[in-house]
């Protein structure tokens, strides 16, 4: 009698376990034939996010090249507004060594009235380690007064930075 019962519980529970098995490849075989796709595709359109301001915009499959091509000019023209208004906040205008030495201190660009000679640059590397030109802009009116440090008429408004 106890041998029955041993049996009918040992039957109830390998059934149990072959069924969960049977599940288990069952839900396998549905997740290889049915990849899922996104929801947004199956509606004909995809989600674009710009990587520079992460700005999402639902578009269209059809609309998709052209929305590209103008998002990429924008995205261009925004990055560089971006970068020339960190630049020029960037800027300080000095007009002695010790300015141009707190604004390199302050990790900023100093403009300065410049005579260009090499002689009074190599001056300048002497007192502030580290310091050079690192632009000398093309598109500048005529500059007028004395260089910031030796005094001798201006030819140039020049930048000096620092690598950090
Ligand atoms: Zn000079």
């Amino acid at each position: 009698m106890s041998e029955n019962i041993f049996f009918i519980i040992f039957f109830i529970f390998s059934s149990l376990i072959v069924w969960a098995w049977l599940d288990i490849f069952r839900f396998l075989r549905k997740e290889r034939k049915e990849p899922s796709l996104p929801k947004e595709l199956a509606k004909n359109h995809v989600v674009v996010v710009r990587r520079d301001n992460f700005e999402k915009k639902n578009v269209k499959i059809k609309d998709l090249n052209k929305f590209i091509e103008k998002s990429l000019v924008k995205m261009h023209k925004d990055m560089l507004l971006k970068a020339k208004k960190k630049l020029d906040d960037n800027i300080v205008t000095v007009s002695n060594i010790n300015e141009l030495t707190n604004a390199i201190n302050n990790r900023k660009v100093a403009r300065a009235r410049f005579c260009c000679n090499s002689s009074c640059e190599n001056l300048l590397k002497g007192k502030i380690q580290g310091v050079r030109t690192v632009n000398i802009s093309f598109d500048q009116p005529k500059v007028s007064g004395k260089c910031f440090l030796c005094s001798k008429d201006a030819i140039n408004e020049v930048l000096f930075g620092k690598n950090y």
